[in-house]
C-alpha cells in the first residue's frame, strides 16, 4: 500500500528540518527524506578521524539563525547552545598581528599599531554597516513579492515592501546602491589605508564567492555575513556545541518532538506530478509516498533538472535554473591537532585569540591575486584562510589537550567540481598548512589527521552543485526577487503544491532557517486561501485564475 503524508520534505539539511518542525507543530503529518546516512546537509558534524574527534565538516559558525526561531522550536531544550566566538586575530609573516577586540579602546590601540587613521576610521565603518544592516537586515526575513506581477494580491505585497523604504533618506539610498553594486575593495579602501586592515576585512566579502575583492557585488556579501552583528535579526557569531551538527541535531529532535518523521538513507529519485500538480515522491529504492504538498530543499539544479522532468516546467523557468550560477572554488580543511598553535607574535594561550576568527590574509591585493590565479585555472599559491578552533570552548569535540581546527579557504578553480585534481588539491592544502607554519612555528608537527573537502566532494557527497556553499552565488542578479527564478522567489514553483526552501531561495545563504520557516508560512497561507476559495465558490475561483 502506498504511504500517504500531508507534506513530504526533500532534504534533511537545516532548512528541511526547520520546515518539518514548523509543519509538524501545525498538526500536519510530515515526512523528511534525506539521501545521506546523516541529517544536517551542510550543517553537519562527522567523525572522519574516528570517534575521538568531532569535526564540523563544512559550515562552522552560526549567527544568522533568528532568536525567535530558536525559541519557537525550543532548541535550547533539545541541546542547542552557542559559545560566543572570540574576535578577529590575523597573525602576519613579519612577526606581528592585527586583532580587533570587542572592547573599543583596546581595539583602537591594536589597529593603531598599523595606522592611527585606520583606528579612527573603524568606528565610522562599523556605524556605516550598522545603518545599512538596519535597513537591509529585516528584508532577509521577507518572502519576496512577485515584482512585475499585476495580480491584486501581488500588487498589494509590492506596496507593502515600500514600508522598508521609509527608513531610507537620500544619503541612505546612495549608500545602499553603492553597497549592492560595489566591491568590498571599493568599501574598505575608502576607509582604511593599511594592508593589514584591508586584507582582513576583504575576506568576509568573498567568503563562498566566485569573485575577488575587486569584483562588483562583494560589498553586499560582506554585509550578508555581517547582518548578525549589526543589530539585524540575529546575534553575533558563535560555535554551536557539538559543531554545526549540534544545530541540526537540536532541530531534528525538535521536529521529532512535534511528530515529524525523519528518514535518512532515503534518496528521492523523482518528484511525481500529474496535470501540473505534485502528487508525491518516489524513492530510489522504488518506494512511493503520496502527498498533496512537497517541499524541496535540494539544490535547484537537482530538484528541477533531475528530480522533475524539465519538460513539465515552463521553458523560461528551466532557462533560469540552467543559468543559475553556483561556483565558489572553496576548499574546507579539517584538522585534528595534538596541541594548539603557538603563534610567534602571540605565544601565550588566550581564548580571545585561539577561540577567535584566525585569518590568514596579508593584504587585499594578495586575496585578489589568489582569486585571479584560480580564474586562470590554477589553485591559489597563497590561499586565504578563515580559521577557528571550536574545541577551545567545546570540550566535547576532542580528547583533553587535543583540538579540532576548521579552515575555510579559497580558491581552487571552480571547475574542480566536475574535474577534480586530487594531487593539486593536496598540494593546495599543504600550502595552507605552510602558511600557518610561517606564523606558528611547529604547527605542522601538531597535525594528527587532516581532511580536505574540495568542490567535487561538496557536489558529489553533499549535493552542493558546482561547490557553491550557498546553493548559488549571492550576486546581485541572484538575490531577493531573482532567487532562484523570475516569479518564484515566493517559495512556490511552477508545479502546484510543490514548494522550495533551500539556500538558493531568499533568506538562504548560511544557516538562517529563514526559507524553512517562510515556506511553512506560505503553505499555511495558501491552504487558508484555498479553503476561502472553496467556500466562496465561483468568485474566489475567478480571483485565483487571474493572470500574473
Ligand atoms: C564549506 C562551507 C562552509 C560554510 N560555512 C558556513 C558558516 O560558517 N555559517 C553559515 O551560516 N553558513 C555556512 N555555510 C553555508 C551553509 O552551511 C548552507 O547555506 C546551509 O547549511 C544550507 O542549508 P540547506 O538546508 O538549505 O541545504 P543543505 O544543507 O544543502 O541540505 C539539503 C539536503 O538535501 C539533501 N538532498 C539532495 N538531494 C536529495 C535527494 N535527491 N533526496 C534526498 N535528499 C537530497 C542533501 O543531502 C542535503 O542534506 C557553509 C557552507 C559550506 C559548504
Amino acid at each position: 500500500m502506498v504511504m500517504r503524508r500531508d507534506v513530504i520534505v526533500v532534504g534533511g539539511g537545516h532548512n528541511g528540518l526547520v520546515a518539518a518542525a514548523y509543519l509538524a507543530r501545525s498538526g500536519l503529518s510530515t515526512l523528511v527524506c534525506e539521501q545521506r546516512e546523516v541529517l544536517g546537509g551542510a550543517a553537519v558534524s562527522e567523525h572522519p578521524f574516528g570517534p575521538d574527534f568531532t569535526v564540523t565538516s563544512l559550515s562552522y559558525v552560526v549567527s544568522l539563525l533568528p532568536p525567535d526561531l530558536v525559541a519557537d522550536l525550543q532548541l535550547a531544550r533539545h541541546g542547542y547552545h552557542v559559545f560566543p566566538q572570540g574576535p578577529y586575530f590575523a597573525p602576519r609573516v613579519g612577526g606581528d598581528y592585527l586583532r580587533l577586540p570587542y572592547d573599543r579602546t583596546e581595539r583602537h590601540r591594536e589597529i593603531s599599531k598599523f595606522s592611527v587613521r585606520d583606528a579612527g576610521a573603524y568606528e565610522e565603518y562599523e556605524a556605516h554597516l550598522a545603518r545599512l544592516g538596519a535597513i537591509l537586515g529585516p528584508l532577509l526575513d521577507e518572502i519576496p513579492p512577485r515584482l512585475g506581477s499585476r495580480r491584486p494580491p501581488d500588487l498589494w505585497r509590492q506596496a507593502l515592501l515600500l514600508r522598508h523604504l521609509r527608513k531610507v533618506d537620500t544619503r541612505g539610498a546612495v549608500d545602499i546602491t553603492r553597497l549592492l553594486t560595489g566591491s568590498i575593495a571599493d568599501l574598505v579602501e575608502r576607509y582604511f589605508e593599511s594592508d593589514a586592515m584591508r586584507g582582513l576585512l576583504s575576506v568576509s566579502g568573498v567568503i563562498g564567492t566566485w569573485a575577488g575583492p575587486r569584483s562588483a557585488g562583494t560589498a553586499y556579501v560582506m554585509l550578508h555575513h555581517h547582518i548578525g552583528d549589526t543589530g539585524g535579526q540575529a546575534g553575533a557569531w558563535g560555535f554551536p556545541r557539538g559543531g554545526m551538527g549540534g544545530v541540526t541535531a537540536a532541530l531534528a529532535a525538535s521536529a521529532r518532538s512535534f511528530g515529524a518523521e525523519l528518514r535518512t538513507a532515503a534518496p528521492v529519485a523523482r518528484i511525481r506530478t500529474s496535470g501540473g500538480q505534485v502528487t508525491g515522491v518516489t524513492l530510489e529504492n522504488g518506494e512511493e509516498v503520496d502527498a498533496p504538498v512537497v517541499i524541496t530543499t535540494a539544490h535547484p539544479k537537482i530538484a528541477f533538472l533531475r528530480l522533475l522532468d524539465p519538460a513539465d516546467l515552463p521553458a523560461d523557468f528551466v532557462d533560469d535554473i540552467k543559468g543559475w550560477q553556483t561556483r565558489s572554488g572553496t576548499v574546507k580543511i579539517n584538522l585534528a591537532l595534538g596541541a594548539l598553535p603557538v603563534f610567534a607574535s602571540h605565544p601565550d594561550f588566550d581564548p580571545q585569540v585561539h577561540g577567535g576568527t584566525i585569518v590568514l590574509a596579508e593584504s587585499l591585493n594578495e586575496v585578489e591575486n589568489a582569486y585571479q590565479e584560480a580564474v586562470a585555472g590554477r589553485p591559489s599559491t597563497a590561499p586565504f584562510a578563515d580559521i577557528c578552533i571550536p574545541s577551545v570552548f567545546d570540550d566535547s569535540l576532542a580528547p583533553p589537550g587535543q583540538h579540532v581546527m576548521s579552515l575555510f579557504t579559497q580558491w581552487v578553480p571552480h571547475t574542480f567540481a566536475d574535474e577534480p585534481d586530487d594531487a593539486a588539491l593536496d598540494a593546495y592544502a599543504d600550502r595552507v598548512i605552510a602558511r600557518l607554519e610561517a606564523v606558528a612555528p611547529g604547527f605542522t608537527s601538531s597535525v594528527l589527521h587532516r581532511q580536505v573537502i574540495g568542490p567535487h566532494q561538496m557536489q558529489a557527497e553533499y549535493g552542493l552543485v558546482g561547490g557553491n556553499i550557498f546553493h548559488g552565488e549571492l550576486s546581485l542578479g541572484q538575490m531577493f526577487h531573482a532567487r532562484p527564478a523570475a516569479g518564484y522567489a515566493d517559495l512556490r514553483t511552477p508545479v502546484g503544491g510543490l514548494y522550495q526552501a533551500g539556500s538558493a531561495t531568499h533568506g538562504g545563504g548560511g544557516v538562517t532557517g529563514i526559507p524553512g520557516r517562510n515556506v511553512v508560512r506560505q503553505i499555511l497561507a495558501d491552504r487558508r486561501a484555498a479553503r476561502w476559495r472553496r467556500r466562496s465558490g465561483p468568485v474566489g475561483a475567478a480571483a485565483a485564475s487571474a493572470p500574473r
